[in-house]
């Protein structure tokens, strides 16, 4: 956009408020916050006081004193802890506004599909008192689903399976509105906790939710193949029965094997949403495949994985984790156009 220039709607900002990371984009320049969903929080004479969010407040994750707290506020569901969350959201729109002029901004903000109306409630409560003008709710895969760039008018359904950290989010869309959307809790969160019980099974060690997920980010595979990635971890962590340090090697077959059951629960859940639509609207995305997007899209062969399990190909577009915010903006920008897909509050 041209300095000076203002478009009508240049006081919009859209949102995707995700149990891992929160994305935040203004019309007319793009996305200009990425960082994790984590607050961190100094608690003293039963009040707390926000020291930090997003990346600082990463930073401080099992580092911090005693008197410091690190939350994930969004972690399993939609918002765990309200007056973090709303903390949250409140500097990252602080910083957006700082880019935009005086108004009060209007926001679009993504709710995990079959998010309830009170977690509905909360979610836009949170961004009215966090300093909206207007607020509008848009489910998450449906979003990502414009953010992929698939051909949702045309009367043939597309669907989106979008896995973040909490909850794996559906959506199939087909002339241009919402065929189905829902969500099942079991995502990236999920397939840590899986590692962190393989590895307390097999070799009896102790590891934290960070070091499981980077395991699975630098040496994970949703496959047990020869040809597949072959980076080995070497990882430290605690011996259960002796109680000393101890470090084991972790390759990517013993990931995958860890990763099954998530992957599993992901691929019956994907199923189920197949068989529930009508059969032209499965017959046409059988044909033209599933769209992968979010973080859970980026774990190694999990489309190839998912494919097998399914018998429907997989597609992964480029930079999934960024589809839902671009699909919101999407929505921003045509708002006349795609109101239809807001959800009320
Ligand atoms: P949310 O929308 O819930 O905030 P995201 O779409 O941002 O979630 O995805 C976050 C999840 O993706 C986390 O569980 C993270 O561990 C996982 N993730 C990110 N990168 C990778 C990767 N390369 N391989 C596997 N999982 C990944
Ligand atoms: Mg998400």
């Amino acid at each position: 956009m041209l300095p000076g220039v203002t478009t009508a709607f240049s006081d919009d900002i859209a949102i995707d408020l995700g149990t891992a990371n929160t994305l935040v984009s203004v019309v007319g320049r793009g996305i200009i916050i990425d960082e994790p969903s984590v607050v961190a929080v100094r608690a003293r004479n039963g009040t707390r006081e926000v020291l930090a969010v997003g990346q600082k407040a990463k930073m401080m994750l099992g580092r911090t004193p005693e008197s410091i707290e690190t939350i994930r506020p969004l972690r399993d569901g939609v918002i765990a802890d309200f007056i973090a969350t709303e903390e949250m959201l409140r500097q990252f729109i602080k910083r957006a506004k700082s880019m935009l002029g005086f108004r009060r901004p209007r926001i679009l903000i993504c709710v995990p599909a079959g998010a309830t109306p009170v977690e509905r409630r909360a979610v836009y409560e949170t961004a009215v008192s966090a300093g909206a003008r207007r607020v509008y709710l848009i489910e998450e895969p449906v979003a990502a689903s414009l953010g992929a760039g698939l051909p949702i008018d045309e009367p043939s359904g597309s669907m989106v399976v979008d896995i973040g950290g909490g909850t794996t989010d559906i959506a199939v869309l087909s002339l241009g509105g919402v065929v189905q959307a829902r969500s099942l809790r079991c995502a990236g969160n999920a397939m840590d906790e899986a590692i962190i019980r393989y590895v307390r099974r097999r070799h009896q060690l102790l590891i934290g939710e960070a070091n499981a997920e980077r395991i699975k980010i630098e040496a994970g595979s949703a496959v047990a193949q020869p040809n597949g990635r072959d980076t080995e971890i070497h990882i430290r962590g605690r011996d259960l029965r002796q109680g000393r340090p101890k470090s084991i090697v972790l390759g990517p077959h013993d990931i995958a094997e860890a990763l099954e059951v998530p992957i599993e629960e992901i691929a019956e859940f994907t199923q189920r949403a197949l068989e529930d639509l009508p059969p032209e609207v499965s017959t046409d995305i059988c044909e033209r495949g599933i769209n992968l997007t979010g973080g859970g899209a980026l774990l190694d062969k999990l489309d190839t994985e998912l494919e097998r399990r399914v018998g429907v190909r997989f597609l992964v577009p480029e930079s999934p984790m960024q589809c839902v915010v671009k699909g919101t903006m999407i929505v921003m920008e045509q708002f006349a156009e795609r109101e239809h897909l807001l959800i009320k509050p």
